[in-house]
């Protein structure tokens, strides 16, 4: 089964129809490279933003697609390998983006719920700094 296939099915057993701008927007997304901005998808034909937007947010909402705050404040989006709340290193130099495998402040979210009394539904965290390809080429510029 494709990629495709797995997720329009995927979507379908949610209830959500997938027509064939949807299919479109999914097959966009895929050929994408690691991450990509609405933007990104809107320069290929065969769904207006509108879908666009929605097929996104869908995406998002059954974890095929995860959003990433990027250093300088946009947000992209990526297929996500994990399927549920993670977090992301990001490399400031390159723009390499990686899934953590849990979250990481699952502990401390309790703690700020008791101390300040809310019901604390979610949290974004992104991690920002170089990757181990960027450091060694840094690296090797400084060694000359
Ligand atoms: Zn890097
Ligand atoms: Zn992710
Ligand atoms: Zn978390």
């Amino acid at each position: 089964m494709s990629d495709l296939e797995a997720i329009s099915l995927k979507l379908e057993a949610r209830g959500h129809r997938v027509t064939p701008s949807r299919r479109a927007v999914i097959a966009a997304i895929l050929q994408q490279s690691e991450h990509f901005t609405v933007d990104d998808l809107l320069s290929y034909q065969g769904a207006g933003r509108a879908t666009v937007f929605r097929t996104i947010r869908l995406l998002t909402e059954i974890g095929v697609v995860c959003r990433v705050l990027m250093e300088d404040a946009s947000l992209h989006y990526r297929v996500s390998e994990r399927g549920k709340h993670h977090h992301h290193v990001v490399c400031s130099d390159c723009g390499r983006v990686q899934d953590l495998d849990q979250c990481v402040i699952a502990d401390v979210m309790r703690e700020l719920s008791s101390a300040t009394g809310f019901e604390i539904e979610g949290h974004w965290l992104e991690l920002y700094g170089k990757c181990s390809q960027c450091r060694s080429r840094s690296r090797a510029v400084l060694a000359g």
